[in-house]
């Protein structure tokens, strides 16, 4: 069977280096703990990054956890005030990177071609990337099921072949459905399962992809996890909110035991 993803998405908290150490090594204790066969992946704000990547990493014997970037530059060179290249992570152990997080496209302005230029430059410093792709409004109006999900799959195709211009490398994709973030109420887990589905044969037939691992994200929390990580099609899981939230940590990553 395929190891399923988790990944934590700690967003911009907690708001210190201390809170944020606390927060590691909680979910280090209970990533311990766990049975999970589950990958475990914390993405903390990047001025973070060293300290995780030293306590999860080789140095302290402790491997369970591994680290992603919330983001990385897509360009050439190195006069780009305030950005971090995708070798910077490299060299710090960083072994994970999220890219195109809906946050960054609506209130940064990322545009595809830009992502497509990040997924490009992580890819070639050997990071793994998990490209969030996801459509921004849920048309609850058009009552016909078949139809709604004909227009987000039209728009989540477009985004796709946009994002991964060029690129044909096995990469993970979080569908996150847009509406669905930090909203409290996810996509129905069959309607995310079914686009799931849909973004597999797409990368399948068009990129001859064979190892995209697609996630579901969006509003998951340690009471509704269960119903998505239960769909062989859903890969594993993004947690945004409750990721950082004290009693959620151990709730998830223990009800991640049937992962
Ligand atoms: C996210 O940040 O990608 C996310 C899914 O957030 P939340 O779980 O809070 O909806």
């Amino acid at each position: 069977m395929m190891k399923k993803i988790l990944i934590y998405n700690w967003k911009m908290a907690p708001g210190s280096l201390k809170e944020a150490a606390s927060l590691f090594k909680r979910t280090q204790i209970y990533a311990d703990k766990t049975r999970t066969n589950a990958e475990i992946v914390i993405a903390p704000p990047f001025v973070y990054l060293p300290l995780f990547a030293d306590l999860g990493g080789p140095k302290r014997g402790f491997t369970r956890i591994k680290i992603a970037a919330q983001n990385v530059f897509g360009g050439v060179g190195s006069a780009y005030t305030g950005e971090i290249s995708p070798k910077m992570l490299k060299n710090l152990g960083v072994e994970y990177v999220i890219i195109g997080h809906s946050e960054r496209r609506k209130y940064l302005n990322e545009t595809d071609e830009m992502i497509n230029g990040k997924v490009l430059a992580a890819l070639k410093a050997g990071l793994k990337v998990v490209l969030c792709i996801g459509e921004p409004k849920r048309e609850l109006r058009i009552k016909n099921y078949e139809l709604r999900m004909k227009i987000a799959k039209n728009y989540i195709r477009k985004q796709l072949t946009k994002d991964l211009k060029g690129i044909h490398n096995s990469l993970i994709v979080a569908y996150e459905p847009v509406w669905a973030i930090g909203a409290g109420k996810p996509c129905y887990p069959k309607d995310a399962a079914e686009m799931i589905k849909f973004i597999k044969r797409f990368l399948s037939v068009k990129y001859q992809a064979s190892s995209v691992k697609v996630l579901y994200g969006g509003s998951v929390d340690s009471k509704n996890i269960k119903n998505f990580v239960k769909y062989p099609e859903i890969d594993g899981v993004l947690v945004g909110g409750a990721s950082f939230k004290k009693d959620e940590v151990e709730k998830i990553i223990m009800s991640g035991e049937k992962l």
